[in-house]
């Protein structure tokens, strides 16, 4: 009985201030949003960067006569796990998997030439003539460790050839890639080499396990675990000490068969004659399962650079489709990533075109002159002018030193008087000279003095 009256009176003592707490605890915890780890928005100042690149990629894979292609951001998990590789780091670790409301297992895409082969697969494209050749853009998720330069969501650019194993192929992909950055300006090394077929791959995968096994103490934990399910990814590891025992293992190229010998040869001679500088990396194996033959990866050449990121890599994946079919169809492309080439755009300070300066701008004093300033602004924007306002001012001082920041030419100003009298005055920007004309004439006028 003490204990409930004394527990009656510590509830009563806190009766009232307590609604007040809980007023504001409830204020208190409101969700406060937050961007998840990894991931990042790219706000408007970013976005000139982003479309910059984007845009020079599609012009130039629309100058090598490349179609666009899109995919959905969501896939069946299994196209990946079959695709890229079990033991591969992205299907072990990265990729965003659920089971949605429906049962079925599905993922976000980590990449993008398996949902592009499902494509070509589902809509018959082996039908067309081939090789088919697409593009593509978008955003890839991979559940990796936050850092700078690697993301979750990471926007990627990307070609695809498909139906054809010449050589010329691969040459042209890597010429593809030369271009691009030649044309953003960036300074870049391509590293080349050949994995060879599943055929000499298998006696060389033999011979390197031998090597590494030699050496297995001292592999990194990963890499001892590698040693059993994908031993060619030990030569992609970073680890330093894995590092000076890959320098000296068995290299891929002495263990071609003549065919892969004569494959490479091939595509090298063709970037001799393009005169596209490469140089071969005997180690370079690229980080999933379906490569074949070819394989190259672009790198900034920025001595700054303390990052081991490359800015794109791709080769050619003959043996992918015929994993998802009785067909067996040769295959090469290559993908870039778009964040981290914009981070080198900006490390190294290279301008990119600025968008135009405006023609006009608008401006307005009173709410009448506003409602025609408005609609004035409609007819320019339609005629085509570049033209801007800030309707959310009043003053007319305010707007026009906006128009001056702009550096827009001329700033066309209704004031109550020129709104009722259907005018507009038309000011020079640069000689601060006005004159008043009538509304109507207003799109000709501008014609005139833009022309
Ligand atoms: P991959 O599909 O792994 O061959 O990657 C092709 C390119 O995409 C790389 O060379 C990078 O430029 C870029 N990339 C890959 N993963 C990421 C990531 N997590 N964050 C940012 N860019 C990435």
């Amino acid at each position: 009985m003490p204990k409930r009256k004394r527990n009656k009176k510590i509830k009563k003592g806190r009766g009232r201030p307590r609604k007040k707490v809980i007023k504001e605890r409830k204020h208190k915890v409101k969700y406060v949003p937050h961007l998840l780890r990894g991931v990042r928005d790219i706000l408007p100042e970013d976005q000139s960067y982003f479309q910059y690149v984007l845009k020079q990629a599609e012009i130039l894979a629309e100058s090598y006569n490349f179609q666009r292609i899109d995919t959905p951001i969501i896939e069946e998990r299994e196209l990946f796990e079959k695709g890229i590789g079990q033991s591969t780091d992205i299907v072990e670790k990265q990729m965003f998997t659920f089971t949605d409301k429906g049962k079925t297992k599905v993922c976000l895409r980590p990449e993008g030439t398996a949902p592009i082969v499902r494509a070509y697969l589902e809509h018959g494209m082996f039908n067309l003539s081939q090789p088919i050749k697409v593009y593509y853009s978008g955003p890839m998720f991979r559940r990796e460790r936050p850092q700078s330069g690697r993301y979750r969501q990471f926007y990627q650019f990307g070609l695809e050839v498909i139906g054809s194993d010449k050589p010329v192929i691969d040459a042209e992909i890597i010429s593809f890639a030369y271009s691009l950055f030649d044309a953003l300006k960036i300074d870049v090394l391509i590293k080349v080499n050949s994995i060879g077929c599943s055929e000499c791959r298998k006696a060389y995968r033999r011979k390197l396990v031998s090597y590494l096994r030699s050496k297995r103490n001292k592999l990194c934990k990963d890499c001892q675990r590698r040693l059993k399910t994908n031993p060619l990814r030990i030569l992609d590891c970073k680890n330093p000490d894995c590092q000076r025992i890959i320098k000296k293992a068995p290299q891929v190229v002495d263990w071609l068969c003549e065919n892969c010998r004569q494959h490479f040869v091939r595509v090298l001679e063709y970037l001799d004659e393009l005169k596209i500088p490469y140089s071969l990396d005997p180690y370079l194996v690229r980080g999933l399962d379906y490569y074949t033959r070819t394989v190259f990866e672009v790198w900034p050449t920025r001595k700054s650079l303390e990052t081991n990121f490359a800015l794109g890599g791709g080769g050619r994946y003959d043996n992918l489709i015929k994993m998802f079919s009785n067909r067996d169809i040769p295959a090469c492309g290559v993908a870039f990533g778009i964040d981290r080439i914009v981070e080198e755009l900006k490390a190294e300070k290279i301008k990119i075109p600025k968008k135009k300066a405006p023609q006009i701008f608008i401006a307005q004093i009173g709410e009448f002159a506003r409602q025609k300033a408005l609609r004035i602004f409609e007819t320019l924007r339609r005629e085509k002018f570049r033209v801007v306002e800030n309707f959310s001012k009043d003053s007319l001082r305010t707007q026009l030193e906006l128009a001056d920041k702009l550096k827009a030419k001329y700033t066309l100003i209704i004031g109550q008087d020129e709104a009722h009298n259907e005018t507009i005055i038309v000011r020079d920007m640069t000689s601060g000279s006005q004159e008043t004309i009538d509304q109507e004439k207003i799109v000709k006028e501008m014609r005139k003095r833009l022309r």
